[in-house]
């Protein structure tokens, strides 16, 4: 644990980056909590404020303000809009670093982060156990999303229509995958990331079938956890760290061209979180993860700028006969923190859909990770704007590049009872190459 010494040097740290915000206010108008609440504490700016006196707040009311911290979906909207430059998110991540490290972590996070999440073989057992006892309390509605909701009333689950654990993980799909770059003349490494291994498989097999098509050269090394953004967003550096030099070690045993994620909150954390986190650090894995950390890709971004799937894209479904009317909602951690937006959209257009635009396409589904689990009302309000939106573009599928995005648009359009498949963009183009070969073939 710090000494007093170290914690009070980071928050002086934290107040010089806090001088940079000029109280204009201009946050206000994107941040979606404060839409719902209209509370000046909800937004960036009156957040800053409290930060502002952190050295005296931390000993005078840490609480108050770690409950005010916890309020916040940290999808960046309002450093997006900032004309400051003030890295909000950044600044948020590391004060909730100091208060944990003041107060101690609670003996729940400290098992869940410590004992599980930092543990990827734990972790991995856990999730299997729980995948294949769900059924006791858990049960699979008939609907396009394919969610499931609680049997019994359950203050965990409340009434939300979840997506299940899969029963066959992605890390069931194979040993260690190593294939040599082919046509493409790349090859590149998959971070799997814990929604696509427990929840979202398909993805990751989707992906395995684009780079075989693509002649891409795949690197998927077994053993891997979770990028550390849980454990991170509450506080616990320890966790984190542990889990970012333990990936670190298990990618550098290859080498490769591009880390690719199809998860936008992982390549979000992997190369702007990693980095900042260990900014100023001597030592070998600060030029790790630098080296890493740019070489990081989301999938959207590797397929079109890097492979430029559309010159190899055969274009049997150009035609535009079996489309579907697809909408895309932007993930916050891949618009406002990456700027990738274009990209998803262009596979969406490759894989023969007709692309409609829905109001606010860029507005936060309010996900927000443990915000959900908190203030799931709150988050629910904001994800019903974001549903309303989705159903009047009159679509069959919405995409999205995050699934994280995913659960929540899910459980919104579910609980509406509105027939509207959710997928990954990657998923809609593997499907077009499948049925691509099946035409051929016919
Ligand atoms: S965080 Fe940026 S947008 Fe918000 S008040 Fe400060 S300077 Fe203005
Ligand atoms: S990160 Fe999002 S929820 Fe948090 S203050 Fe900024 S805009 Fe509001």
């Amino acid at each position: 644990m710090a000494g007093m010494k170290e914690l009070a040097n980071r928050v002086k740290e934290l107040e010089d980056q806090l001088v940079v915000c000029i109280r204009c206010g201009m946050c206000q108008s994107v941040c979606p909590l404060f839409d719902r609440t209209h509370k000046e504490a909800d937004v960036a700016r009156g957040k800053l404020a409290l930060l502002d006196g952190l050295g005296k707040n931390l000993f005078n009311n840490p609480d108050g303000v770690s409950e005010r911290l916890d309020r916040c979906l940290l999808c960046g909207s309002c450093a997006a809009n900032c004309p400051s430059g003030v890295n909000v998110v950044e600044i948020f991540i590391k004060a909730r670093a100091i208060l944990a490290e003041f107060k101690g972590l609670s003996s729940t996070k400290k098992l869940i982060f410590r004992k599980m999440l930092a543990n990827p073989a734990t972790f991995d057992q856990l999730s299997e156990w729980a995948g294949k006892f769900q059924g006791l309390f858990t049960k699979k509605e008939k609907n396009s999303q394919g969610t499931s909701c609680a049997r019994v009333v359950s203050p965990l689950l409340s009434n939300r229509h979840f997506m299940a654990m899969s029963d066959n993980p992605f890390r069931n799909t194979s040993h260690v995958i190593n294939t040599s770059a082919r046509k493409s003349g790349l090859k590149a490494a998959f971070f799997t990331g814990c929604l696509i291994d427990k929840i979202f498989p398909q993805i990751g097999r989707d992906l395995i079938e684009v780079f075989e098509h693509h002649g891409v050269g795949t690197y998927i090394p077994k053993g891997q956890g979770c990028c550390g953004i849980p454990a991170l967003a509450a506080g616990d550096m320890k966790s984190f760290e542990k889990l970012v030099e333990y990936h670190i070690e298990l990618f550098y045993a290859e080498k490769f061209d591009y880390l690719v994620t199809a998860c936008a909150t992982c390549t979000s954390t992997i190369k702007k979180l990693w980095p900042s986190i260990y900014k100023g650090r001597a030592s070998k894995t600060r030029e790790k993860i630098r080296e890493l950390s740019k070489k990081t890709l989301d999938i959207n971004q590797f397929l079109v700028n890097k492979v430029r799937l559309l010159g190899n894209y055969e274009g049997a479904w150009q035609s535009g006969e079996l489309s579907e009317i697809v909408t895309y909602h932007d993930p916050c951690h891949l618009k406002k923190s990456l700027g990738v937006f274009r990209e998803p959209r262009t596979l969406i257009r490759a894989s023969g859909n007709s692309l409609v635009e829905m109001d606010g396409a860029d507005r936060c589904c309010g996900m927000g990770g443990s915000f959900n689990i908190y203030h799931y009302g709150l988050s629910s309000e904001i994800g019903q704007i974001k549903r309303g939106n989705i159903a009047d573009t009159n679509c069959s599928t919405v995409a999205t590049g995050c699934p994280a995005c995913m659960l929540q648009i899910s459980d919104m359009l579910a609980r509406s009872g509105l027939e509207i498949k959710v997928r990954h963009p990657l998923e809609l183009y593997a499907e077009s190459l499948r049925r691509t070969e099946y035409l051929k073939r016919a």
